[in-house]
């Protein structure tokens, strides 16, 4: 039996009915379990009191081995009845883009929809994690093969996926296929990595007073004239790519020139190759706007790469995830994404980023999600994790 077949054949085997009967009385509480977390505020680098919390609740799943390692990453292990065979691996990042200090007051809308900052991406998706491996001990699973839970650190921004990338590197030995999960997109599988490089932009000048050095160099002057320039850039739609100035700072005071200043841009592409000509172009714009201003000094660092790979819609485990959506009444849509699998599939493990709901505004404080829908998503991430870590109900059972 194929991964395809798995899903198809276990979504109609009696004991995952009783499974679904079983999720229907604790959804709420998985909501409850994501309100819970998005409480705790956790922007990337600073996850660790959301990771103490999601510790302790792998420790109520009786996952063994937990832990958490010095980048805050929290794992933990359900033993499967052959520990040499490659093992399931199913994420979750735990970090936020939103800073400290943010207000994370949450609406709760007409019953159907939760909007506040966080709460989709990713507090949602670490709630399922933590309610997939407590459904497993409820139901009392023996997978054929181990399942490793892991709500991982750094995937936004700057975090470069330093948390996948550090957890693989000490555990991807034992790894066979990973599921990620994010709180929307249910209905897409991402089984493409979306290439990213970021470069951080700063300009260097002497400075002086406003009024009497006018006329001599300033950073901030000459970091808006190259923005002005680059955001000028038309880059192809196919194959897609985007770029963005997503964070600009620099200057003293209003009254000064100002000694430096810097912007952070986000160059995107789904080929690998016209990402590169895009910022070989960015570059160039950079140098020759740069090269004939006296007393400017510009520096380009690249702060973030995510590297792109892929596995081919006929993958199996591409199907085995298109089976369980389908299992589930949805139709799905195979994209391209930017997600943990990325640094997996770059590294050459199988992995595809599967959604739990629907819902908007990602990456804005007025971010939500949509909760009825969550049972069909809930089921299809249950039916992905049971097939991809071979799990047949005990005979007995039938
Ligand atoms: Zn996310």
């Amino acid at each position: 039996m194929d991964l395809q077949e798995h899903v198809l054949w276990l979504s109609r085997q009696p004991r995952v009915q009783d499974i679904w009967r079983y999720l229907d009385k604790v959804l709420a509480d998985i909501l409850a379990s994501a309100v819970l977390i998005q409480q705790i505020p956790a922007p990337t680098f600073r996850e660790l009191v959301r990771a103490n919390h999601v510790l302790s609740c792998f420790g109520s799943c009786g996952l063994v081995d937990t832990g958490i390692d010095s980048l805050y990453n929290v794992y933990g292990r359900l033993p499967g009845q052959d520990p040499s065979a490659p093992a399931l691996l199913i994420s979750a990042h735990t970090d936020t883009v939103f800073p400290e200090g943010t207000d994370l007051a949450l609406r709760h809308e007409n019953g159907s929809r939760i909007a506040g900052p966080g709460i989709a991406d990713n507090s949602l998706g670490v709630a399922a994690l933590v309610a997939t491996a407590d459904i497993m001990r409820q139901f009392r699973i023996e997978p054929e093969r181990d399942i490793w839970f892991l709500a991982n650190s750094r995937e936004e921004g700057l975090g470069d996926l330093g948390g996948i990338r550090a957890f693989y590197e000490q555990h991807g030995h034992r790894l066979g296929r990973a599921i990620v999960v994010e709180g929307l997109t249910l209905g897409r599988i991402y089984h493409r990595g979306i290439a990213v490089r970021r470069l951080h932009v700063a300009t260097y000048a002497e400075g002086g007073h406003s009024w009497q050095q006018f006329g001599r160099p300033s950073a901030i002057h000459h970091l808006l004239l190259l923005g002005a320039r680059l955001v000028q850039l038309k880059p192809p739609e196919k194959p897609r790519t985007t770029y963005n100035i997503g964070i600009i700072q620099g200057g003293q005071s209003v009254n000064s020139l100002a000694t430096s200043a810097s912007f952070y841009m986000d160059l995107r592409s789904e080929d690998p190759q016209t990402l590169r000509e895009l910022e070989t172009t960015v570059r160039e714009i950079i140098a020759s706007e740069s090269d004939r201003v006296e007393g400017i000094d510009v520096t380009v660092d690249v702060v973030g790469d995510r590297p792109s790979g892929g596995i081919g819609a006929d993958h199996e485990l591409v199907r085995g995830a298109a089976a369980a959506l389908r299992a589930v009444d949805l139709d799905c849509q195979l994209q391209a994404g930017s997600t943990d699998a990325n640094l997996l599939l770059d590294r050459g493990l199988p992995a595809v980023t599967i959604g739990l709901t629907t819902g908007g505004n990602t990456h804005r404080v007025d971010e939500y999600i949509n909760t009825e829908p969550l049972v069909k998503g809930m089921r299809q991430l249950i039916l992905l994790a049971l097939a991809g870590a071979g799990w047949e109900p005990p005979s007995e059972e039938l």
